[in-house]
């Protein structure tokens, strides 16, 4: 008998087979069918995503639109592409096409530590095409990473290294503890050794894994970043240091992760205020992500923030294996929470599309519906009714509509995942 999880990997490793069976899934027949080599000759476009309503922010795109594909790029987006001439047709009517989402925080070390998820299950199989792993390596792991994840994964994947040479190797607890594991220069030469794989330096700011080290390992890790000319990301959620300390001294470009945390030391004052120092981050170009990843994220205080008018540069998941069976799930249940405290649909799709392009440089043009760029684009369904979604402190809102993954597609190949129906 398959498992849950061997079928979905079925599916995601046979394009082919994924892309002729997305009508049945969807409910909606795909227009293609058997073609003779005559006909397969003359066609023009490979894929045609035909009747969604396409979602790219960083072109104001929103609207009823076709999406063609040729040799794994986007040939043309535009209204009424005809249906003759393309290898295969895949009705997104009712659907949102977006180009294929990013999850800027994910652990996808898989059989590596407690953390660590199958990157093609949970990200492509979820509509993610990119996921960035947030320091689940360290320095003497990443070239295992690349190797055994980056390679083999059909997700575009990309790695931040933990300035603790564990990463996630042994959980987290006392990581930073000894501080002769926390060594920035032997973290800056792997990380120049790995590019572009890796995107940036990673350091977790809270007080079960610091210790009283906390600023010492900031500032090594700053200087790790600084060596290898990368952004460096931060976690925060009680941290040992006041948060302002921590603030203060992040630069533009940096990366502040766990920003709607509900532990102490988190972004708001007593009276549920921005710090100052928060608004002053923002202000001198230091970015702000959600990472969920289950004990991270406060839906009280993320809407406090939405509130005051601080929306999240990006929403990362941090998904992973303490998470994947709740309260995370995947992104675009993550993306849910976000719409169902108020945040619009356009925004958050900005979020998980252009807005980590502008974060991390990824050596590849990708975010974006552009012609002539790789075709990843992700086809949601929204689904309408009533949704409970939640929080790790116990706290629910209940959604109106819930965000699901229809359909991937990957430099131009079609994936479907159908057994996470979550
Ligand atoms: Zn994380």
């Amino acid at each position: 008998m398959l498992t849950r999880r061997r079928f979905s990997q079925l599916l995601i490793g046979s394009p082919l087979l994924a892309a002729n069976s997305f009508g049945c899934a969807a409910g909606a027949a795909p227009v293609s069918g058997a073609q003779d080599m005559g006909a397969a000759l003359t066609q023009s476009r490979d894929l045609l995503i035909k009747g969604g309503t396409v979602i790219d922010p960083s072109q104001n795109l929103h609207a009823l639109l076709d999406v063609a594909v040729k040799d794994g790029k986007i040939l043309q987006v535009a209204p009424d592409i005809p249906a003759d001439g393309s290898r295969t047709v895949i009705s997104a009517k009712g659907k949102i096409v977006t180009p294929g989402l990013i999850d800027v925080h994910v652990h996808v070390f898989e059989g590596v530590g407690p953390t660590g998820v199958n990157a093609d299950q949970y990200c492509l199989g979820r509509g993610v095409t990119t996921a960035v792993d947030a320091g689940s390596a360290g320095y003497f792991s990443i070239a295992g990473f690349r190797q055994y994840v980056i390679k083999p994964s059909a997700t575009r994947v990309y790695a931040m290294i933990d300035i603790g040479a564990r990463g996630t190797l042994v959980g987290l607890a006392g990581n930073y503890s000894n501080l002769d594991w926390v060594n920035p220069q032997l973290t800056a030469r792997a990380a120049e050794a790995n590019k572009p794989d890796v995107v940036a330096i990673k350091a977790r700011l809270s007080k079960e894994i610091t210790g009283a080290n906390d600023l010492e390992v900031l500032k090594r890790a700053l200087e790790a970043a600084k060596i290898a000319n990368l952004p460096l990301m931060v976690h925060i959620g009680d941290s040992y240091s006041p948060l302002p300390e921590i603030l203060r001294q992040l630069r533009k470009g940096d990366i502040l992760t766990h920003c709607f945390t509900g532990r102490p030391n988190g972004p708001l004052d007593a009276n549920g205020k921005i710090l100052p120092e928060m608004l002053d981050c923002r202000e001198r170009g230091v970015l702000f992500d959600v990472g969920d990843g289950g004990p991270h994220l406060s839906l009280d205080v993320a809407e406090k923030c939405l509130q005051q008018n601080f929306l999240p540069d990006t929403i990362g998941t941090d998904l992973g294996g303490l998470s994947i069976n709740g309260p995370v799930y995947d992104l675009v249940t993550e993306l849910s929470k976000f719409l169902a405290i108020g945040m619009s649909l356009d925004h958050i799709i900005e979020r998980v599309t252009v807005r980590p392009t502008r974060m991390f440089n990824f050596g590849v043009e990708i975010g974006a519906l552009r012609p002539g760029t790789v075709a990843d684009i992700s086809i949601l369904e929204v689904r309408e009714g009533t949704f409970v979604l939640g929080d790790s402190t116990g706290k629910k809102r209940t959604g109106r509509q819930k965000l699901q993954s229809a359909a991937t597609i990957r430099a131009g190949k079609t994936y479907v995942n159908r057994s996470d129906d979550v």
